[in-house]
Protein backbone atom coordinates (compact mmCIF):
# COMPACT_ATOMS: atom_id res chain seq x y z
CA UNK A 1 0.00 0.00 0.00
CA UNK A 2 1.12 3.72 -1.20
CA UNK A 3 1.61 5.74 2.38
CA UNK A 4 0.43 9.26 0.80
CA UNK A 5 3.85 11.69 1.80
CA UNK A 6 3.20 15.04 3.85
CA UNK A 7 4.54 18.46 1.58
CA UNK A 8 8.06 18.55 1.76
CA UNK A 9 7.66 22.12 3.02
CA UNK A 10 5.94 21.37 5.93
CA UNK A 11 6.52 17.65 6.75
CA UNK A 12 5.83 16.39 9.94
CA UNK A 13 7.56 13.47 11.11
CA UNK A 14 4.68 12.11 13.35
CA UNK A 15 2.19 12.65 10.31
CA UNK A 16 4.72 10.66 8.28
CA UNK A 17 4.71 7.74 10.92
CA UNK A 18 0.92 8.27 11.99
CA UNK A 19 0.27 7.36 7.85
CA UNK A 20 2.43 4.75 7.88
CA UNK A 21 0.32 3.15 10.96
CA UNK A 22 -2.91 3.80 9.20
CA UNK A 23 -1.61 2.17 5.93
CA UNK A 24 -0.52 -0.94 8.33
CA UNK A 25 -3.77 -0.93 10.14
CA UNK A 26 -5.53 -0.88 6.95
CA UNK A 27 -3.71 -3.89 5.08
CA UNK A 28 -4.10 -5.48 8.25
CA UNK A 29 -7.84 -5.21 8.03
CA UNK A 30 -7.55 -5.98 4.42
CA UNK A 31 -5.53 -9.33 5.78
CA UNK A 32 -8.30 -10.35 8.40
CA UNK A 33 -11.31 -9.70 5.72
CA UNK A 34 -9.37 -12.65 3.24
CA UNK A 35 -9.11 -14.49 6.50
CA UNK A 36 -12.45 -13.99 7.20
CA UNK A 37 -13.59 -15.05 3.53
CA UNK A 38 -11.24 -17.74 3.25
CA UNK A 39 -12.82 -19.15 6.19
CA UNK A 40 -16.45 -18.75 5.07
CA UNK A 41 -15.22 -20.51 1.75
CA UNK A 42 -14.06 -23.58 4.17
CA UNK A 43 -17.19 -23.58 5.85
CA UNK A 44 -19.21 -24.18 2.63
CA UNK A 45 -17.02 -26.62 1.29
CA UNK A 46 -17.57 -28.42 4.48
CA UNK A 47 -20.81 -28.23 3.66
CA UNK A 48 -20.64 -29.62 0.69
CA UNK A 49 -18.71 -32.63 1.98
CA UNK A 50 -21.60 -33.31 4.30
CA UNK A 51 -24.27 -32.97 1.71
CA UNK A 52 -22.55 -35.35 -0.56
CA UNK A 53 -22.50 -37.70 2.21
CA UNK A 54 -26.29 -37.30 3.22
CA UNK A 55 -27.04 -38.18 -0.39
CA UNK A 56 -25.34 -41.45 -0.05
CA UNK A 57 -27.01 -41.94 3.23
CA UNK A 58 -30.32 -41.66 1.82
CA UNK A 59 -29.33 -44.21 -0.97
CA UNK A 60 -28.40 -46.35 1.93
CA UNK A 61 -31.87 -45.83 3.87
CA UNK A 62 -33.77 -46.34 0.70
CA UNK A 63 -31.82 -50.07 0.19
CA UNK A 64 -32.50 -50.71 3.90
CA UNK A 65 -36.33 -50.01 3.13
CA UNK A 66 -36.42 -52.19 0.62
CA UNK A 67 -34.79 -54.72 1.83
CA UNK A 68 -37.55 -54.95 4.63
CA UNK A 69 -40.09 -54.82 2.67
CA UNK A 70 -38.86 -58.05 0.52
CA UNK A 71 -38.58 -59.73 3.90
CA UNK A 72 -41.86 -58.97 4.86
CA UNK A 73 -43.18 -59.88 1.91
CA UNK A 74 -41.76 -63.37 1.83
CA UNK A 75 -43.15 -63.33 5.31
CA UNK A 76 -46.77 -63.05 3.83
CA UNK A 77 -45.69 -66.04 1.55
CA UNK A 78 -44.52 -68.26 3.78
CA UNK A 79 -48.18 -67.66 6.06
CA UNK A 80 -50.37 -68.03 3.30
CA UNK A 81 -48.58 -71.04 2.33
CA UNK A 82 -49.09 -72.46 5.62
CA UNK A 83 -52.71 -71.91 5.12
CA UNK A 84 -52.97 -73.57 2.45
CA UNK A 85 -51.21 -76.46 3.89
CA UNK A 86 -53.69 -76.32 6.91
CA UNK A 87 -57.10 -76.17 4.08
CA UNK A 88 -55.52 -78.99 1.63
CA UNK A 89 -55.34 -81.20 4.94
CA UNK A 90 -58.74 -80.34 6.26
CA UNK A 91 -59.56 -81.34 2.69
CA UNK A 92 -57.67 -84.78 2.79
CA UNK A 93 -58.98 -86.01 6.22
CA UNK A 94 -62.57 -85.61 4.06
CA UNK A 95 -64.82 -85.46 7.56
CA UNK A 96 -66.40 -82.11 6.42
CA UNK A 97 -69.60 -81.10 4.81
CA UNK A 98 -69.65 -80.33 1.15
CA UNK A 99 -70.54 -77.13 1.84
CA UNK A 100 -67.25 -76.58 3.83
CA UNK A 101 -65.34 -78.17 0.89
CA UNK A 102 -66.31 -75.70 -1.59
CA UNK A 103 -65.37 -73.31 0.80
CA UNK A 104 -61.96 -74.57 1.35
CA UNK A 105 -61.15 -74.96 -2.37
CA UNK A 106 -62.44 -71.43 -2.88
CA UNK A 107 -60.16 -70.28 -0.39
CA UNK A 108 -57.09 -72.26 -1.53
CA UNK A 109 -57.69 -70.98 -5.13
CA UNK A 110 -57.59 -67.41 -3.82
CA UNK A 111 -54.91 -67.82 -1.75
CA UNK A 112 -52.93 -69.07 -4.45
CA UNK A 113 -53.80 -66.50 -6.85
CA UNK A 114 -52.36 -64.22 -3.65
CA UNK A 115 -49.02 -66.06 -3.42
CA UNK A 116 -48.74 -65.29 -6.94
CA UNK A 117 -49.17 -62.16 -7.19
CA UNK A 118 -47.05 -61.70 -4.41
CA UNK A 119 -44.18 -63.89 -5.57
CA UNK A 120 -44.08 -61.30 -8.67
CA UNK A 121 -44.08 -58.24 -6.55
CA UNK A 122 -41.32 -59.81 -4.48
CA UNK A 123 -39.30 -60.64 -7.79
CA UNK A 124 -39.94 -57.20 -8.73
CA UNK A 125 -38.49 -55.48 -5.88
CA UNK A 126 -35.44 -57.85 -5.61
CA UNK A 127 -34.74 -55.95 -9.33
CA UNK A 128 -35.18 -52.99 -7.45
CA UNK A 129 -33.02 -53.37 -4.37
CA UNK A 130 -30.29 -55.10 -7.29
CA UNK A 131 -30.30 -51.37 -9.12
CA UNK A 132 -30.72 -49.48 -5.40
CA UNK A 133 -27.42 -51.72 -4.81
CA UNK A 134 -25.83 -50.82 -7.75
CA UNK A 135 -26.98 -47.16 -7.36
CA UNK A 136 -25.12 -47.08 -4.09
CA UNK A 137 -21.91 -48.27 -4.88
CA UNK A 138 -21.73 -46.04 -7.84
CA UNK A 139 -22.92 -42.45 -5.24
CA UNK A 140 -20.47 -44.34 -2.70
CA UNK A 141 -17.17 -43.65 -5.16
CA UNK A 142 -18.93 -40.69 -6.27
CA UNK A 143 -18.94 -39.18 -3.09
CA UNK A 144 -15.78 -40.60 -2.00
CA UNK A 145 -13.74 -38.68 -5.23
CA UNK A 146 -15.93 -35.55 -4.59
CA UNK A 147 -14.85 -35.64 -0.47
CA UNK A 148 -11.48 -36.02 -1.56
CA UNK A 149 -11.02 -33.12 -4.02
CA UNK A 150 -13.22 -30.97 -1.90
CA UNK A 151 -10.63 -32.22 1.28
CA UNK A 152 -8.20 -31.07 -0.77
CA UNK A 153 -9.84 -27.63 -1.16
CA UNK A 154 -9.85 -27.49 1.87
CA UNK A 155 -6.13 -27.70 2.45
CA UNK A 156 -5.31 -25.65 -0.07
CA UNK A 157 -7.43 -22.91 1.77
CA UNK A 158 -6.25 -23.69 4.98
CA UNK A 159 -2.39 -23.20 4.08
CA UNK A 160 -3.32 -20.02 2.03
CA UNK A 161 -5.06 -18.90 5.49
CA UNK A 162 -1.60 -20.13 7.56
CA UNK A 163 0.21 -18.00 4.65
CA UNK A 164 -2.07 -14.76 5.71
CA UNK A 165 -1.78 -15.21 9.08
CA UNK A 166 2.21 -15.50 8.86
CA UNK A 167 2.44 -11.91 7.05
CA UNK A 168 -0.37 -10.18 9.20
CA UNK A 169 2.16 -11.28 12.15
CA UNK A 170 4.61 -10.12 10.53
CA UNK A 171 2.75 -6.93 10.10
CA UNK A 172 1.64 -6.91 13.50
CA UNK A 173 5.18 -6.92 15.01
CA UNK A 174 6.28 -4.33 12.69
CA UNK A 175 3.15 -2.22 13.84
CA UNK A 176 4.29 -2.58 17.09
CA UNK A 177 7.96 -1.34 16.15
CA UNK A 178 6.33 1.61 14.63
CA UNK A 179 3.89 2.71 17.39
CA UNK A 180 6.85 2.44 19.79
CA UNK A 181 8.15 5.05 18.20
CA UNK A 182 5.77 7.62 17.44
CA UNK A 183 4.60 9.66 20.59
CA UNK A 184 2.06 7.78 22.85
CA UNK A 185 -0.67 10.82 23.31
CA UNK A 186 -1.05 11.00 19.44
CA UNK A 187 -1.00 6.99 19.07
CA UNK A 188 -3.75 6.97 21.60
CA UNK A 189 -5.48 9.98 19.65
CA UNK A 190 -4.85 8.16 16.16
CA UNK A 191 -6.45 4.96 18.15
CA UNK A 192 -9.51 6.85 19.66
CA UNK A 193 -10.04 8.47 16.40
CA UNK A 194 -10.07 4.81 15.13
CA UNK A 195 -12.60 3.56 17.37
CA UNK A 196 -14.98 5.78 15.27
CA UNK A 197 -13.25 6.00 11.53
CA UNK A 198 -11.07 3.33 9.46
CA UNK A 199 -8.95 6.04 8.43
CA UNK A 200 -8.23 8.56 11.07
CA UNK A 201 -5.89 10.67 9.11
CA UNK A 202 -7.11 12.77 6.45
CA UNK A 203 -5.70 14.92 3.63
CA UNK A 204 -6.91 18.61 2.98
CA UNK A 205 -8.49 18.10 -0.69
CA UNK A 206 -10.06 21.08 -2.18
CA UNK A 207 -10.45 22.96 1.33
CA UNK A 208 -12.23 20.02 2.78
CA UNK A 209 -11.01 17.14 4.89
CA UNK A 210 -11.10 13.87 2.82
CA UNK A 211 -12.41 12.40 5.88
CA UNK A 212 -15.59 13.86 6.11
CA UNK A 213 -15.83 16.17 2.87
CA UNK A 214 -17.04 19.45 5.16
CA UNK A 215 -15.08 22.58 4.28
CA UNK A 216 -12.68 23.57 6.51
CA UNK A 217 -11.93 27.03 8.38
CA UNK A 218 -9.13 29.44 6.56
CA UNK A 219 -7.44 29.27 9.87
CA UNK A 220 -7.47 25.46 10.03
CA UNK A 221 -5.97 25.14 6.69
CA UNK A 222 -3.20 27.38 7.38
CA UNK A 223 -2.05 25.71 10.97
CA UNK A 224 -1.47 22.54 9.03
CA UNK A 225 -0.08 24.21 5.90
CA UNK A 226 2.25 26.02 8.42
CA UNK A 227 3.14 23.24 9.98
CA UNK A 228 1.79 23.93 13.19
CA UNK A 229 1.79 21.04 15.17
CA UNK A 230 -1.03 18.17 15.09
CA UNK A 231 -4.37 20.18 13.68
CA UNK A 232 -7.33 18.05 13.75
CA UNK A 233 -10.65 18.94 11.30
CA UNK A 234 -13.20 20.89 13.28
CA UNK A 235 -15.97 18.41 12.16
CA UNK A 236 -14.57 15.02 12.90
CA UNK A 237 -11.40 15.48 14.50
CA UNK A 238 -9.49 13.30 12.19
CA UNK A 239 -5.80 14.51 12.15
CA UNK A 240 -5.24 16.48 9.09
CA UNK A 241 -2.49 16.67 6.47
CA UNK A 242 -1.50 18.50 2.91
CA UNK A 243 -1.05 15.77 0.44
CA UNK A 244 2.26 17.15 -1.41
CA UNK A 245 0.27 15.80 -4.78
CA UNK A 246 -3.11 18.67 -3.50
CA UNK A 247 -2.58 20.63 -6.68
CA UNK A 248 -5.47 23.61 -4.30
CA UNK A 249 -2.76 25.63 -3.95
ZN1 LIG B 1 -13.26 15.99 8.90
Amino acid sequence: MQTAIPRGGTVLAEITQLLELQATDGQLHEFSIQIDRLRAQQKQTEGRIAKEAAAVDQLRERLSQLEHESRMKNLEVDELDVNIRQYQERLDKGIISFKEMEDLRAKIVLERGRISTMEDEALTLMDTIEETKQGLERAIADCDEKTEQLRSQIGEIATRISELQAQAAGLTDERAALRERIPSYLVQQYETLRGSSSEPIASIQNGTCAGCKLKLSGSTIERVRGGMGIVTCEHCNRILYVDEYDSDD
